[in-house]
């Protein structure tokens, strides 16, 4: 590592920087970017990489973006964001064009502003501050623009650790966390039941078994369950909701014999999808219900083609109150931010549940923005915040990559 002639006070964002900081975000929000299409938001992104100076600029297998800065063959902290956004919903809701990227009293207005955009142009731009300024780091720093976050979260970060052998010591995402720190979030799975019945003519429903009626029973014991779930004193309970219901009949004036339900299940920590899943099965036992219970599936191609498949569980993750990434994740930002961060979870889900949460890669969450907005109509971000945090992952690089190349972890 050469010396650092670096002054720490100016690692931040020129006033020009700002600007061109301001209208990539403005271009990636212009830019519709629904989960499996996000090829026109990945072009932007790796041009604006290239423009920056990230020493490797790449699109892998399932269409991630991936930039480089620092040195090879030390740590490597990722920083994650996903390019993807949820659609816009009801556009009446909605004051400003989702697509507009309006700036009004200094806040950027559109979808994905938020729920990613915004903490993605941060990163790219906080990487930035390093790189034209040259400075040198004991390690690299690689930022992830991932796809399909919104459905499937995870799955492309596992395609990248799995697939591609990208092995990062540590994970920072930036999901919104209203420049807080957010130390992990609840799981979950999708649960599939049928219900069984048998047929007959409407008129005369005595002489069949209604598969809706089954339906109902269990339902009703559902919503009872979700009262009595398991609590983490962390994270809280778990939970469980229908969310879905369609039935099978030969016409409307059949009595139904399939009836089959969607169940979204949040899974809180020491909670597993076969204990989930056994719940239900008791649950029909109960009941007298007949029925098959599923695990979700999950079926996608990404942009670039390529065809990933699974189930869909996705586990709680919490990293401890004394791991050394918390402490130096909290440590850094007091310092670049001059105010000391709360720590708290999430209550969304995000790409931990596969680094933390199956690949045991310790993973911590910090970004700019509010998440109470993701998903909503007229969802927006304070422009001072997007700077803010570019400044606050410039110094975050530097503080863990100098941790990281000066202590072994256990
Ligand atoms: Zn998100």
């Amino acid at each position: 590592m050469t010396s650092a002639n670096y002054d720490r006070q100016n690692l931040r964002l020129s006033a020009a920087q700002e600007a061109q900081c301001t209208d990539f975000l403005q271009h990636l929000v212009q830019t519709p970017s629904l989960s499996g299409q996000e090829a026109s938001v990945a072009r932007i992104v790796a041009t604006e990489m290239q423009r920056l100076g990230f020493q490797s600029v790449h699109t892998d297998r399932i269409g991630n973006v991936i930039g480089r800065y620092g040195q090879s063959g030390g740590p490597i902290l990722l920083l994650n964001g996903h390019m993807d956004t949820v659609n816009v919903g009801d556009l009446s809701a909605w004051k400003h064009d989702p697509f507009g990227g309006e700036i009004i009293d200094q806040k950027l207005y559109g979808r994905g502003s938020v729920d990613m955009k915004g903490p993605l142009a941060a990163m790219l731009h906080g990487i930035g501050i390093l790189i034209a300024q040259g400075v040198p780091l004991p390690g690299e720093v690689v930022v992830v623009a991932v796809v399909q976050e919104e459905p499937t979260e995870g799955m492309a970060m596992r395609v990248l650790v799995e697939e591609e052998g990208l092995r990062p010591d540590w994970v920072i995402l930036g999901e919104p966390t209203l420049m807080q720190i957010s130390r992990g979030q609840r799981g979950r799975m999708e649960i599939r039941v049928a219900t069984m019945g048998r047929s007959c003519h409407a008129s005369t429903p005595e002489k069949g078994d209604n598969a809706l009626y089954e339906a109902a029973r269990l339902i009703f014991g559902v919503e009872i369950l979700n009262a009595r779930l398991m609590e983490d004193a962390v994270l809280g309970k778990g939970s469980i909701a229908v969310t879905h219901l369609a039935t099978v009949a030969g016409s409307r004036n059949a009595i139904p014999d399939r009836c089959d339900l969607v169940i979204d299940r949040r899974l809180t920590l020491g909670e597993t999808a076969l204990r989930a899943l056994a719940e239900i099965e008791a649950l029909l036992q109960r009941e007298d219900v007949r029925g098959r219970v599923n695990t979700g599936y999950y079926r996608s191609t990404s942009y670039t083609g390529y065809h990933t498949e699974g189930p869909e569980v996705y586990p709680a993750w919490l990293l401890a109150a004394d791991n050394p990434l918390l402490l130096q994740t909290s440590a850094s930002l007091e310092k670049s931010l001059a105010t000391r961060p709360q720590v708290r979870t999430w209550g969304f889900s995000t790409d931990g549940v596969y680094t933390m949460g199956e690949a045991g890669i310790p993973t911590v969450g910090f970004g700019p923005g509010d998440d109470m907005l993701a998903h909503t109509a007229d969802e927006h971000i304070a422009l001072a915040q997007v700077f803010d945090a570019s400044r606050a992952y410039a110094h975050l690089s530097i503080d863990l990559l100098n941790y990281l190349s000066t202590h072994t972890l256990s």
